[in-house]
């Protein structure tokens, strides 16, 4: 029979002993580590929000971003364009925000459909200045591309009698960049900006758009849309009327290879992102891919 002894010290010395020798190698050990050693791996950044510098996008669009100035030129020359994209391209393109109710919606329809979008910011106190950053950074971290609308979006000061303000419009332009840097970070420097209201609703524009070009930018118009921001009489009252629109567009261009769809995400809209997985189905049962611009 075994007597019933008391803990023993000694034992738990030797513990101790064997806890203190290990620690004093590890720390020894980690001091004469090489300086060389290669850093361990970094855990994948995606998705981020940290945009590609000099672009407007994050990595994760980089496969599928297109050129402000192609894009321009495919939709204007159509199937004449020289250097076409092997597959038909759309590119769904978002006016007027970021806003707090639209805009989470908007995004949410992209993830679930499982295309990219571009986004033309206001980037002035109706718009950003309301909103805020964090919409803009969920934007970029979900791969989609950032662009300039405007600071203002003031019709009377771009364009007042419905003749460009060159010097308006490119003051404008400058601070709506500011106000995105400071959302996105200063290597941000898209090469999309979409007049408002569009190129092909003012007159006197050349100088303005020299001016743009002179900063890298091209303008972007559209050659479809959802008819959101229709007067009431035109608008659309269903997601299938919407969808609808953008197909008799679609066919009215005749099926062209690039299409750019205007719909927009200011407070209140509704019927684009309720249109957008019909809009989706259809532009891909007709063979198109989804890019962004920039
Ligand atoms: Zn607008």
């Amino acid at each position: 029979m075994r007597p019933n002894r008391a803990p023993s010290h000694h034992g738990l010395l030797a513990v101790l002993v064997l806890l203190a020798t290990v620690l004093f190698a590890t720390v020894v050990l980690a001091a004469c580590a090489p300086p060389s050693r290669p850093p361990a791996p970094a855990p994948s950044p995606t998705p981020s929000s940290a945009v590609v510098a000099g672009t407007d996008h994050n990595a994760a669009a980089q496969a599928y971003a297109y050129p402000a100035a192609k894009v321009q030129e495919w939709v204007r020359e159509g199937t004449r364009a020289p250097d076409l994209p092997a597959q038909k391209v759309a590119f769904l393109t978002f006016d007027d925000g970021p806003s707090t109710d639209a805009t989470p919606r908007v995004l949410d329809a992209l993830h679930a459909t499982g295309v990219p979008a571009t986004f033309f910011i206001i980037a002035g106190p109706q718009g950003l200045g309301r909103a805020g950053a964090p919409l803009l950074q969920r934007e970029m971290a979900e791969g989609n591309a950032v662009c300039i609308h405007s600071y203002s979006h003031d019709y009377g000061y771009l364009y007042p009698r419905r003749k460009a303000d060159t010097e308006h419009i490119l003051s404008d332009q400058a601070r709506a960049l500011d106000a995105l840097r400071g959302a996105l970070g200063p290597g941000y420097s898209p090469d999309c900006f979409r007049y408002p209201g569009g190129h092909m609703s003012w007159t006197g524009l050349a100088a303005a758009d020299a001016g743009l070009t002179a900063r890298g930018l091209s303008w972007i118009d559209w050659n479809t849309m959802t008819g959101d921001a229709e007067p009431r009489k035109k608008e659309p009252r269903t997601p299938a009327e919407a969808a609808r629109n953008v197909k008799t567009d679609i066919a009215h261009a005749g099926n062209p290879p690039v299409v750019v769809v205007l719909m927009h995400d200011a407070p209140g809209k509704r019927i684009s992102t309720e249109a957008l997985p019909l809009v989706v189905a259809d532009l891909r049962a007709a063979g198109y891919a989804f890019g962004v611009i920039g």
